[in-house]
């Protein structure tokens, strides 16, 4: 996942994977004196919550001595998820939950961010339990080309699309969780305002449940889908681009999702 002389964009939410994560890179900087960190913080504009993990983020970027950037989607797109969720609601707009369009906007937001800091390398907290929830879901929704795609380091598809790389996909989430404790690192622990996705909420519920009466489950779940994951690339469909007509980003279509889904709320 990493070379010796890696500009890394480390995203950081502030809650505890990604500040473990940032954390444990920052031990990096010892002895891989040629590794350069960068914190790429999304402000995705949720009243009474996001404010609190920026501060934090900040806060632990300053103790490592870390360069941070703080991406926002008021600045970036012009509205804020707030923005975005009540227009979205008050035109009755009920097919993509908040989740959907966060999900969306926030990957081009940390995109952007690496993009600014000269990043060549996002790394992600996304855990072992992330990963298969993933992986389940994308199975649960026949979305064979994204399954393809989501891996713990993503191919090089596109000169504008920093690469992707998740260095905890093979840490369980309560380790990571019990790092951040046993290191005494500050971190919010209240959850998101917008309810979690569905479905997400019940791969997890599934796989804990399984995991509780069946230990290793989520480590077989995970080396089944990385060992099928070549023939998997075979079948699904290659990924083409064009320029989105909007903002000129790489996007499957005329429009890049992220456009298309401004669209509902312009
Ligand atoms: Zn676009």
């Amino acid at each position: 996942m990493l070379r010796f002389n890696d500009h890394l964009a480390v995203a950081v939410s502030g809650g505890k994977d990604s500040l473990a994560l940032l954390h444990i890179l920052s031990k990096l900087k010892k002895y891989r004196p040629k590794t350069i960190l960068t914190a790429v913080t999304v402000d995705e504009g949720i009243t009474g919550y996001r404010d609190e993990a920026l501060e934090i983020a900040v806060q632990n970027c300053k103790r490592l001595e870390i360069p941070y950037l703080i991406v926002s989607f008021k600045e970036l797109y012009g509205f804020s998820l707030d923005e975005i969720v009540a227009t979205a609601r008050s035109r009755g707009e009920t097919e993509l939950t908040a989740c959907a369009y966060c999900g969306v906007l926030r990957r081009k937001a940390i995109n952007a961010g690496a993009r600014k800091v000269g990043a060549n390398k996002v790394a992600t907290a996304h855990t072992l339990d992330d990963e298969i929830q993933t992986d389940l879901m994308n199975i649960f929704h026949g979305d064979i080309s994204r399954l393809a795609k989501e891996k713990p380091v993503t191919s090089e598809v596109h000169p504008l699309l920093v690469q992707k790389i998740k260095p905890f996909c093979e840490i369980p989430e309560n380790e990571s969780a019990l790092y951040a404790y046993v290191k005494k690192i500050k971190f919010q622990d209240t959850p998101c305002p917008y309810a979690g996705e569905a479905l997400r909420n019940d791969m997890r519920a599934m796989l804990n449940t399984i995991e509780a009466k069946h230990a290793g489950t989520k480590f077989t779940v995970f080396k089944a889908f990385e060992k099928l994951r070549p023939a998997i690339e075979l079948t699904a469909n290659k990924e083409s681009f064009k320029t989105c007509a909007e903002c000129g980003e790489p996007s499957a279509g005329d429009l890049c999702k992220c456009c298309e889904m401004l669209r509902h709320v312009r």
